[in-house]
């Protein structure tokens, strides 16, 4: 049996990696990809939506392949003018090419469409093979709680919550997060199709994405949870966490802010067995990974997407243990 329609719940790196190896392994399926839009932020008047960005850029073939994120061939010509006349933010990098689709993103926000048709617009252009969703139209912000010292870097008791871009890209996740808060997502409703791809697809695909910052943020869209888990196939997740560390990224910065353990039993965990109201039918761990989740099928198998096919590979696991 092959599958027809796949849904995969996506953040940006891992879950654009997971994706084009998904793409090489299930020719001809239909593909949609809801997508974290909790790191979206406002920088210089522009709207960005870096996950979604990662995602399109990369199965698109302009991705830089070497940072992970942004374009490839890109130059730094608006990031240098803007330093010179001493605009804030600095720590943003926003190159050239970059700008250009923030830009028409902007427009059309500015214009009134939704980030939905927004999103569809400029993936006319890239092609990626695979149907971009954000996760909602309404703006969902994931701010973090640090604590917040005085000047001379002495603890006051008080707390203050700053962007998850400035935590993550200014800070480097170095202040200790206390909690996160996804400012705005009491409005959100899953963004038109969400619902009605969870409630069709043949098999539903968490990808290897930070579990906190990026799948816990698209689970926490009001009503997203509950179309995921009436999904008529099975739901497979796979692990971001590889020996008890995270692959890249600073994902083990988020996780014991929940409580979780940075392992891939830990995450599994977390995510928790369907039949006991959590996420999973199956969840793939690497190999040597033991991982005992109550309930769930765990397959230990290579997770680490370190070329297309190897990624492919990885994505033929997942639909196998989906049941494909
Ligand atoms: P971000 O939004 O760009 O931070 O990306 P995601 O949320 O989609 O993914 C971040 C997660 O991807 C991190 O927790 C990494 O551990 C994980 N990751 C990156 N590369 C790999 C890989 O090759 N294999 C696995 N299993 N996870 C990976
Ligand atoms: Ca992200």
């Amino acid at each position: 049996m092959s599958f027809v329609h796949i849904v995969v719940l996506a953040g940006g790196v891992g879950g654009a990696r997971f994706l084009a190896g998904l793409r090489a392994a299930a020719p001809g399926a239909r593909l949609t990809a809801v997508v974290n839009t909790g790191d979206d932020v406002t920088v210089h008047g522009l709207r960005i939506c870096p996950d979604l960005d990662t995602v399109m850029y990369t199965l698109g073939g302009g991705i830089d392949p070497g940072r992970g994120w942004g374009r490839a061939g890109e130059s730094w010509t608006v990031r240098e003018e803007l330093a010179a006349y001493g605009a804030e933010p600095t720590w943003f990098g926003l190159g050239d090419r970059d700008l250009a689709t923030h830009l028409v993103r902007t427009r059309m926000l500015d214009a009134g469409y939704p980030l939905s048709q927004v999103t569809a617009a400029l993936a006319d252009r890239w092609r990626p093979g695979v149907e971009l969703l954000p996760m909602s139209d309404q703006r969902v912000e994931t701010h973090v709680v640090v604590a917040d010292p005085d000047e001379e870097g002495r603890p006051t008791g008080r707390q203050r919550a700053v962007h998850f871009q400035e935590w993550w890209v200014r800070l480097r996740a170095e202040p200790e997060a206390r909690g996160f808060v996804q400012v705005g997502v009491d409005a959100a409703r899953p963004a038109p199709g969400v619902a009605e791809a969870l409630a069709t697809a043949d098999a539903v695909l968490v990808a290897p994405s930070n579990p906190v910052v990026s799948v816990g943020t698209i689970l926490g869209v009001p009503g997203l949870r509950e179309a995921l888990l009436a999904t008529p196939g099975r739901i497979v997740g796979v692990s971001p966490i590889v020996a008890g560390a995270v692959v890249r990224g600073m994902a083990d910065r988020c996780l014991p802010v929940l409580g979780v353990e940075v392992s891939a039993e830990g995450v599994g965990r977390h995510y928790g067995a369907r039949s006991a109201g959590g996420l999973l039918d199956a969840w793939l761990v690497h190999t040597g990974d033991g991982a005992a989740v109550p309930g769930v099928d765990v397959r230990a198998v290579p997770l680490l997407m370190s070329s297309p096919g190897t990624t492919a590979a990885l994505a033929r696991a997942a639909l196998d243990a989906a049941g494909a």
